[in-house]
């Protein structure tokens, strides 16, 4: 099992390299044989993410592989609950806390049912934004404390359904967000008969920060403006139900970096809150929504991928300012309801994913070309190359680029061969990394300089869809930390940039983590004959499992589902085991019948048999072959020959 190590690195320096310990939250380590290893609990208790990995593949779960920690969200499940628990005492609030997941983030049944399990006793409750995430709260949630909180758009049905819940004895509140709801609502309340619980989401003016900043202000898509909520108050006095008005929310869209916008959301919240209360609505809760960020590159900064506030510090901001408002206004204090998804669930997950080819732009050109008779713009070339001394880098490196471009154009012209062409190509990647090789050594970088790095990365194919498992990372270009699982004992050479195996030129991460800014590549292991080379990519809990598509009709990945254990030879065991789509299923998906399609191939080799392209016996395991691939996976099978060791 012992990796041979390079002798000048070590484990500790791998992580400080791949920034662990910044974006983990003291959930992330390398250990001393150079392995990834997770402590979903933060307390010491570790599993080795290669563990997993291989006693995964030993069930037939290959990568790529999802590895659910299920003991982390049950512990981001815990704190957040404790930390506002915390902050309510300290600031001596009157309220409580009453946060709800919203289902929207990860709606699979074990995250759910996680999340709620582990808020029995914090009355945590759930959110749910459109009609079949409320068939899964009015499900699976569980007593008469915890809230349900219906936003999104809504038909009558849905509020027939929130309605049913009312019946059942739920505190279950429906958030309007269209003044148009406000008459439905009324509608199907006398229908049934049954009183509901009722929010408003207010449009703040205060703007949102970040990615997701038009979730807010004039053109946002949800919520009343303040005409609309007192058109809307109107309408609940004329049907007498004045005393249904229980909640005033707002959200100011996912992953806020700064904590000072939320402060202001919060302020102008609680000012809407308190002038209904003053008009003589019971009211009695406040919702925050969501937007509690994810430190993605552990930067602690206000830029998108990160967040320049802890959680503590969210919580104790949140209770203090309502409190501050409240108590200016005279009104008592709600209690207060926060709809945090991503900072609860991202963690949790992880995608793991094998490399299994290195696409190199110069050595890939193999050994020199020498052409028969070389042209003159290869000549220039290579004294270009030779006399590195006489120029500055920028030049040469300008030089290079001119003389390569007109290679390009004499070779469309039909003034260069095959050979020649080879020959520029080859020899202006040399001048390249020449240059990047003496600009490690200087100081200051231009721009242009800066950008050779990316040029001269390779490309590391990885066997997954971005479009399937990484969804943002192509459709907001999103960070994710990315870290190799193993040979962490050992330096890494190699500037990479990661590619997927769609057919499709955006499948791929070319932006990566970094303490300032974003690199354009990802220093990794050379890759080694014969042995897997995986890498993790972190904090992918939220929203990425349900976004992916079948871009490719590549399907969904292998999934594990992880506790920790102590009794268990390796700390954990793996409590269930989700088998990613079959060829079969995704056909199936895109309306063929995978019978049908057997019989059409059965048909075309019986044929190509009667006229003797195919030997009868070739022919039966040809159909048998392609009836077993029905059953395989969409990714590849990747089969190495070369002896086991990782
Ligand atoms: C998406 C959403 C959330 C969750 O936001 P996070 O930033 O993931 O915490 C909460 N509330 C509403 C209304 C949402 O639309």
């Amino acid at each position: 099992m012992k990796t041979k190590s390079a002798s000048n690195w070590s484990a500790a320096q791998s992580e400080e390299h791949y920034g662990f310990k910044r974006w983990g939250a003291n959930h992330f380590s390398v250990d001393s044989e150079g392995f990834v290893q997770v402590q979903p609990l933060s307390d010491g208790r570790a599993v080795r993410l290669m563990d997993v990995v291989e006693e995964a593949a030993s069930m037939g779960l290959k990568a790529p592989l999802v590895i659910r920690m299920q003991d982390t969200l049950r512990h981001r499940v815990t704190q957040l609950n404790e930390v506002f628990r915390k902050a309510i005492k300290e600031e001596g609030y009157k309220g409580e806390y009453r946060g709800v997941f919203p289902i929207k983030v990860n709606q699979l049944r074990e995250v759910v049912d996680e999340v709620v399990s582990a808020g029995k006793d914090f009355n945590y409750g759930l959110e749910a934004g459109s009609k079949p995430e409320l068939m899964i709260a009015l499900g699976m949630h569980e007593g008469g404390q915890r809230l349900i909180i219906c936003n999104g758009y809504k038909d009558k049905d849905y509020m027939r359904l929130a309605l049913l819940g009312r019946k059942l004895g739920k505190k279950i509140i429906i958030v309007v967000e269209q003044l148009s709801e406000v008459d439905s609502i009324i509608e199907i309340a006398k229908e049934t008969g049954v009183k509901p619980m009722l929010g408003f989401r207010v449009k703040l003016q205060t703007r949102g920060e970040g990615k997701w900043a038009s979730s807010t202000g004039d053109n946002a898509k949800f919520g009343l403006n303040t005409a609309e909520i007192l058109f809307a108050v109107e309408k609940l006095r004329a049907a007498k139900m004045q005393s249904s008005l229980r909640l005033v929310h707002f959200h100011i869209g996912s992953q806020v970096p700064n904590i000072i916008t939320i402060k202001a959301a919060v302020t102008e919240a609680a000012r809407f809150y308190c002038q209904l209360a003053k008009m003589g609505f019971p009211m009695g809760f406040l919702d925050v929504g969501g937007g509690l960020g994810i430190d993605y590159d552990g930067s602690r900064t206000n830029f998108e991928s990160s967040m320049n506030y802890t959680v503590g510090e969210y919580a104790r901001d949140v209770v203090f300012n309502i409190r501050e408002i409240c108590e200016a206004s005279g009104v008592k204090v709600p209690d207060i309801v926060t709809e945090s998804g991503r900072a609860v669930a991202a963690p949790h997950s992880m995608l793991v994913v094998e490399v299994f080819e290195r696409i190199n732009k110069h050595e890939s050109l193999g050994k020199q070309h020498q052409p028969k008779s070389r042209h003159k713009i290869v000549d220039d070339l290579a004294v270009l190359l030779k006399n590195k001394a006489r120029l500055g880098r920028l030049e040469r490196f300008h030089d290079a680029l001119q003389k390569k471009e007109e290679a390009f154009s004499l070779f469309n012209l039909g003034y260069l061969d095959l050979e020649n062409r080879a020959a520029a190509e080859q020899i202006f990647w040399q001048i390249c990394e020449q240059i990047d090789k003496e600009s490690d050594k200087a100081g200051y970088q231009p721009e242009e300089l800066h950008e050779l790095k990316k040029l001269l990365a390779d490309q590391y194919v990885c066997n997954f869809s971005v479009f399937q498992s990484l969804l943002d990372s192509w459709a907001l270009k999103q960070l994710f930390p990315i870290t190799p699982l193993h040979r962490l004992k050992e330096k890494p050479t190699v500037n990479a940039v990661l590619v997927d195996i769609t057919c499709d030129s955006d499948g791929k991460v070319d932006r990566f983590i970094d303490l300032q800014d974003v690199k354009d590549y990802i220093t990794l292991h050379p890759l080694k004959a014969g042995q897997p080379y995986y890498l993790g990519i972190y904090l992918t809990g939220a929203y990425q499992d349900i976004m992916g598509d079948l871009h490719n009709l590549f399907g969904r990945v292998n999934e594990v589902h992880v506790f920790l254990e102590d009794d268990e030879p390796n700390g954990y065991y793996i409590e269930e085991a989700l088998a990613g789509s079959r060829i079969s299923d995704v056909i199936e998906g895109v309306q063929y019948q995978w019978e049908e399609l057997c019989r059409r191939i059965k048909q075309q080799i019986d044929h190509a048999t009667k006229k003797d392209l195919i030997k009868p016996r070739e022919g039966v395991r040809l159909v048998e072959f392609y009836e077993s691939q029905m059953l395989a996976k969409t990714y590849l099978n990747i089969e190495h020959t070369g002896k086991k060791k990782r």
